[in-house]
């Protein structure tokens, strides 16, 4: 009997335990009667925990010496964060309001999903099927896929690629847009496709000519373009980045969404991609 009533005390305990840390003020973002703390648990942290691309010139590009994250993204993230804890962009980064982590286009959802990132600037594409699962802010830039070959490969169009390899990122939209736009304009080529998990390692085995072509956004391949490789003259798969936040997280979704547009309204989102010499295509 003594030991049934213990068990019973341990049982009702571990309950306790277990349903204030599923519903306490953890990344979950909802308190245990069911309200939203996604933007106060931010606030109460001290940080705002940002996914961001530490490999896209303009748009968010890590300074390897200091460390320090610096692109257009970084500065939608200060924005952001400002309107959380109350205070301007500026103070938001000289306070050390957010803390930048690196991700790509494969592990940024994850990290957005177990709520180890607040949410993620990155390139990170809107599309009807990523919306299921997270929530994105509205578009505050539309790029096109484009198409990298090295410069002595004799590959001149798309036509061009016809029995070769592009290489491409796992979990990105490229291969799909190809195959969309091929499709669409009724060009007969039949290229393979092989991903990789970076970008620096698509652009060395562009380099090292294990690839014929790395295709991804513009903006991403611009960062390494060199002297040795060249853009077909193709814009295909225009698609808008948006900031994503997790399914859940309504409250910072909201907060989010509206700081987004208000900048898109007033014309500081084209403020600053001016600042970082981003063009509107
Ligand atoms: N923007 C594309 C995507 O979201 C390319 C991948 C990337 O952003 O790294 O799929």
């Amino acid at each position: 009997m003594k030991i049934k009533r213990l068990s019973a005390l341990v049982l009702a305990g571990m309950m306790v335990f277990s349903l204030s840390a599923c519903g306490g003020s953890g990344d979950s973002g909802t308190s245990a009667s069911g309200e939203d703390t996604s933007v106060q648990d931010i606030v109460d942290r001290g940080v705002m925990k940002v996914g961001v691309k530490a490999d896209v010139p303009k748009f968010s590009l890590q300074d390897t010496a200091t460390g320090e994250y610096v692109g257009f993204e970084d500065d939608l993230a200060y924005e952001i964060a400002g309107e959380i804890f109350g205070v301007t962009a500026d103070e938001a980064k000289e306070q050390g309001l957010v803390e930048f982590q690196a991700v790509n286009a494969k592990t940024r959802g994850p990290l957005v999903e177990n709520g180890e990132l607040d949410c993620v600037i990155a390139t990170f594409t809107i599309t009807d099927e990523r919306k299921e699962t997270y929530n994105f802010s509205p578009a505050y830039y539309t790029d096109a896929v484009g198409i990298l070959v090295n410069a002595d490969s004799g590959i001149a169009s798309i036509e061009d690629l016809d029995g070769k390899i592009i290489g491409v990122a796992q979990s990105s939209t490229s291969q799909e847009e190809f195959n969309k736009y091929i499709e669409e304009n009724g060009i007969d080529v039949a290229p393979s496709f092989q991903e990789f998990a970076t970008y620096p390692e698509l652009a060395q085995a562009l380099a090292a000519k294990q690839i014929d072509a790395f295709s991804v956004d513009r903006a991403i391949l611009e960062g390494y373009r060199n002297d040795s490789n060249m853009f077909l003259d193709v814009r295909y798969g225009f698609q808008d980045y948006g900031v994503c936040s997790a399914k859940e997280k309504t409250g910072l979704a909201e907060l989010i969404s509206t700081k987004i547009q208000t900048m898109l309204d007033n014309g500081e989102i084209t403020a600053l991609l001016e600042k970082h010499d981003i063009s509107v295509e």
